[in-house]
């Protein structure tokens, strides 16, 4: 579906044997996408206040030497010493024994546990041994020198890089965030589930620094009362206040209860509802060394749970390691104070985001499909039918058409019956249809068609503009602004 609607595709389609792990989007998925990034601005961006940005995405060794990335962004594989095929141990443990692997295991005890489950190369049947490990990130080189530099695996090296100038000269206050959507590039080994595991992903990152010692600002006070969903290291899951998870030690402070409950209002706002997130609460094996709580937000699809945003309390591990690396005083002012800022993370996954959007949006009455984004994701908001396409009726549509481009993404159709063409509107995803027919000539309106309800009602030509506009608008939320 996904490709026929022109959402997404695997990249260079001509050409069968082309890598896995790269992704085309189309027109469709290039619209939803794109709002969808919007919606995120408008949720957590401006709502918080935070400063934007977009960093290069190629940057010098020095800057993942500091970040640990050179000597620790890696990943178990394994090479068959019969057929050369490589795989992940991990992910065939995995797929044979069906139980998750914990993921700070060394070489030897990935062979123990190939070895013990019986996994065998999955191209010629062989046993296989010698784990070894593989950096990920690709590798480029600067100029003819080919000064050795590389295509940043995440976007938040250079929020953290970028800080104490921003903080600076946006004469900015603790606490602060920082947020970049852009791409970032991983050389996964064997990537083989298709958008949700990608060489080319696009993230939407989000970095607040802030003082360990002050974490309870009132324009945090909100979100005291949200209710979130849990599920535990011990596999049990748990509803609760955002105030009950701080005096249960779930989550460590209410700004991070703040942020978990942003995170968890913009999913709502994207189609995702309550009952079908969690936050995963990372067990101590699971997490990163500097991390000092995380959370993986999950959604629920058809498959199971799939992770979208890694949050994570990474304290003052990634600015001391710039400032120590750089020479740079990567200390702020806090009121008199002179603080090196704790940094909490949600990093979003906008490729996989917008697969689950696309499938949880997706209802179904025998062969009939209606796709029920939200309106203002959609990647068109209306589309324009004339009646039958005689006596006049197919000018006049396309003279609404072209008035309504002006202001909205907007398609044509005059194909096949009214009927088939409602139909292909729903499956896009269109949250409004407009027919002109025989009245139109004569009175000025025309059909509109809700794709949720299918009621129709007469609409004067002169009303679609702000009707379009106020059915697709984004959702008002109240701006809760930077501390001042
Ligand atoms: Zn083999």
């Amino acid at each position: 579906m996904a490709q026929q609607r022109g959402f997404f595709f695997k990249a260079a389609p001509s050409y069968p044997n082309a890598p896995a792990g790269f992704l085309d989007y189309g027109p469709s998925g290039v619209a939803l996408r794109g709002r969808l990034v919007e919606l995120w601005r408008r949720m957590i961006v401006k709502r918080d206040g935070m400063l934007e940005i977009d960093g290069a995405q190629i940057l010098p060794r020095v800057v993942f030497e500091a970040s640990g990335h050179l000597a620790s962004f890696t990943d178990p594989f394994v090479r068959c010493s019969k057929c050369g095929s490589v795989f992940r141990p991990d992910k065939l443990i995995e797929e044979k024994t069906g139980k998750s692997v914990p993921e700070k295991l060394g070489d030897a005890e990935y062979d123990s546990l190939m070895e013990k489950s019986g996994v065998k190369c999955l191209k010629c049947g062989s046993k296989l041994a010698g784990t070894t490990r593989f950096n990920m990130m690709f590798r480029v080189g600067i100029g003819p020198a080919s000064e050795e530099a590389y295509l940043r695996p995440e976007t938040c090296q250079s929020i953290f890089v970028d800080f104490p100038l921003l903080f600076k000269t946006q004469r900015a206050r603790l606490p602060l965030g920082i947020a970049q959507f852009g791409r970032s590039f991983r050389n996964e080994i064997a990537p083989r589930q298709g958008l949700l595991r990608l060489r080319e992903l696009n993230q939407a990152e989000v970095e607040v620094f802030f003082n360990p010692k002050n974490t309870n600002a009132p324009r945090f006070g909100w979100a005291e009362g949200e209710r979130l969903t849990f599920r535990l290291p011990d596999g049990t899951e748990t509803t609760l206040t955002v105030s009950d998870a701080i005096s249960k030690r779930i989550v460590p402070n209410l700004l991070i209860g703040h942020y978990l409950a942003l995170v968890t209002l913009f999913y709502e706002a994207a189609g995702v509802p309550r009952g079908s997130q969690r936050l995963r609460v990372l067990s101590d094996e699971d997490k990163a060394f500097y991390s000092r709580a995380a959370y993986d937000l999950e959604v629920k699809i058809a498959s199971g749970w799939l992770e979208l945003v890694a949050c994570n309390y990474r304290g003052d591990y990634d600015l001391g390691g710039h400032g120590k690396a750089s020479g740079t005083d990567f200390t702020v002012d806090d009121g008199g104070e002179k603080v090196l800022p704790h940094v909490f993370e949600l990093s979003l996954g906008v490729d996989r985001s917008t697969y689950a959007v696309i499938e949880l949006s997706m209802k179904g009455e025998g062969d009939r499909r209606t796709m029920a984004l939200k309106p203002y994701l959609a990647p068109f908001q209306a589309c324009v039918f004339p009646l039958v396409n005689k006596d006049g009726l197919q000018e006049a549509a396309r003279a609404i058409f072209s008035d309504l481009q002006e202001d909205f993404d907007v398609f044509y159709d005059e194909s096949g019956s009214i009927g088939r063409r409602y139909a292909r509107a729903d499956e896009a995803g269109v949250p409004v249809c407009l027919t002109v027919d025989y009245d139109t000539l004569k009175d000025n309106s025309v059909t509109l068609r809700d794709r949720d309800t299918r009621a129709q009602e007469r609409v004067p030509i002169s009303d679609l503009s702000p009707r379009i506009a106020a059915i697709t608008r984004f959702p008002r939320v109240r701006v809760l602004g930077r501390a001042t």
